[in-house]
């Protein structure tokens, strides 16, 4: 191994062994934490996160760092993208000068509490101040980061998917505007006729754990090297490639849990399927947001609601569930969790309308950065927005523009790249078919070919190439959302 980066890495080392502990930390706090405990955790918490800042922008972690970008022709591929990837991340952590991060911390950590307020009242006047405050900050620590000539905007898209800016997300969006629009019109109409309060008939919470553990070692959950828990929303935490762990939530409906599980178990099944060279270092996780979300929602759609996934499991579904289930057809279970029907609300939405509600966001956030949109008209533009898009209006701000977290917390840009992770999901899709026999492998249960082909292509490779890279790799040619509306198509336009 290189001198320089020997000792790069043992100042990573430790690095990584405080964050796998804030993790941790994190993930028990969503969990298994005992009320009491949020207060001094949150200290812990503290003394560990200035640690890890101590060793990433210390002297000795930044003179390897230098030395091994003086020598990059010299190293594999993995160190040098462990040495682009920790370069990265110093510069992020440089970037902002330390009194201002600190202020914008306290002000997210009393906008998210402002914000829960004012969603609970229906009021936007109440979080629209300290909203006003938020954006500020933003637009400047995006001006601190922006290089000669980038917009805003573009700067903040960035953080979350290189290579995706405003002049590809529009171009994006405008194709899946003009593909999902009318198929969502025609789809709706036929699905109010659909009867599924089969889904939601007092089934018990030992079912739906059953049914929620069968499902994840189904599409390949490994319980040796995670667990399964309960939090209030879904999530997946990754601590190395050796221990991912997930958790669903138990509701009436079952298609909740069920869609849950499938879905982290696609965040899981990714980061497990990581290399073991670069598990753990600055490099050992998904590509992007979008890249991650594009594996759980092929996961929990493109699989999991194609009908063939569950010729062979339904089943078990029904021997886990009992009546009603039992006297349910596959036909109209899928019919069932296929239906569409345009809400007002992003996280209950339907596979098609789902992209609809980002581009709403996506428009707002553009007019609030670029445009200086006035922060009070908003809540009039998300509506209409919502009443040209969907074809629905909220009646008010709680289930209208004060529904998501993401913008208390200081969040923006965010957004497109689960609406991107949906194209590039059925962009590989529409590659897979060509290679193998996509639905024929899911009736017969193999489930884990299409798996192991996911992980040869993209979940090995972790930030050792950019989403736009893999699917170029994977898929012999460039982003083209054409893909996902062929999809959408396929699925809903019959
Ligand atoms: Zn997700």
């Amino acid at each position: 191994m290189n001198q320089s980066f020997e000792k790069l890495q043992n100042q990573l080392e430790k690095a990584m062994a405080l964050q796998t502990a804030m993790v941790l930390f994190e993930w028990d706090n969503e969990t298994a934490a005992p009320k009491e405990a949020a207060e001094r955790t949150a200290a812990v918490i503290g003394s560990l996160s200035s640690q890890y800042l101590d060793i990433m922008t210390g002297e000795k972690l930044k003179t390897a760092l230098k030395e091994c970008s003086g020598q990059m022709s010299e190293m594999t591929e993995v160190e040098q993208a462990i040495v682009r990837e920790t370069e990265e991340e110093v510069e992020k952590l440089e970037r902002i000068p330390a009194d201002e991060y600190r202020s914008f911390a306290e002000l997210t950590a009393r906008a998210t509490g402002i914000w829960a307020d004012a969603r609970e009242k229906k009021d936007f006047s109440l979080f629209a101040p300290v909203l006003k405050e938020i954006v500020d900050y933003q637009k400047r620590f995006a001006s601190y980061q922006a290089k000669e000539g980038q917009k805003l905007y573009d700067v903040m898209l960035d953080n979350y998917e290189k290579d995706f800016g405003m002049k590809e997300l529009d171009e994006f969006f405008r194709v899946v505007k003009e593909g999902i629009v009318p198929l969502l019109k025609e789809s709706a109409k036929r699905s109010e006729q659909i009867d599924d309060s089969f889904l939601s008939a007092g089934y018990t919470e030992e079912q739906q754990e059953k049914a929620a553990r069968f499902l994840a070692e189904y599409v390949g959950f490994d319980f040796d090297r995670g667990i399964l828990a309960v939090s209030a929303h879904p999530f997946t935490t990754n601590l190395h490639n050796k221990d991912v762990r997930i958790t669903t939530h138990y509701l009436d409906r079952i298609d909740s849990s069920i869609y849950s599980v499938i879905h982290e178990s696609g965040h899981a099944v990714y980061e497990l399927g990581i290399r073991d060279d670069l598990t753990q270092t600055p490099a050992g996780q998904g590509a992007s947001m979008g890249m991650h979300e594009s594996q759980s929602r092929f996961f929990e759609n493109i699989m999991g609601r194609n009908r063939n996934f569950w010729v062979p499991i339904y089943g078990n579904m029904q021997e886990i569930f009992g009546s009603p289930l039992k006297e349910v057809s596959l036909d109209d279970f899928l019919a069932a969790v296929n239906k569409t029907i345009p809400r007002l609300i992003r996280t209950e939405a339907d596979e098609l309308s789902y992209c609809l509600h980002v581009l709403v966001r996506y428009e707002i956030e553009k007019l609030m950065i670029e445009e200086n949109a006035e922060i009070d008209s908003l809540p009039e533009l998300w509506n209409d927005k919502y009443e040209e898009y969907l074809g629905i209006r909220p009646k008010d701000d709680g289930e209208g523009i004060l529904q998501d977290i993401h913008w208390s917390q200081g969040s923006f840009g965010y957004f497109p790249s689960y609406a991107l992770g949906n194209a590039f999901g059925a962009q590989l899709y529409h590659r897979m078919k060509q290679e193998m026999d996509f639905d024929g492998l899911l009736r017969e249960g193999r489930a884990d070919v299409i798996r192991e082909y996911l992980r040869e292509h993209i979940h090995q490779y972790g930030k050792l190439k950019t989403s736009r890279q893999l699917l170029k790799d994977a898929t012999g040619e460039d982003f083209n959302p054409a893909y996902y509306v062929e999809y959408l198509t396929e699925r809903y336009g019959k």
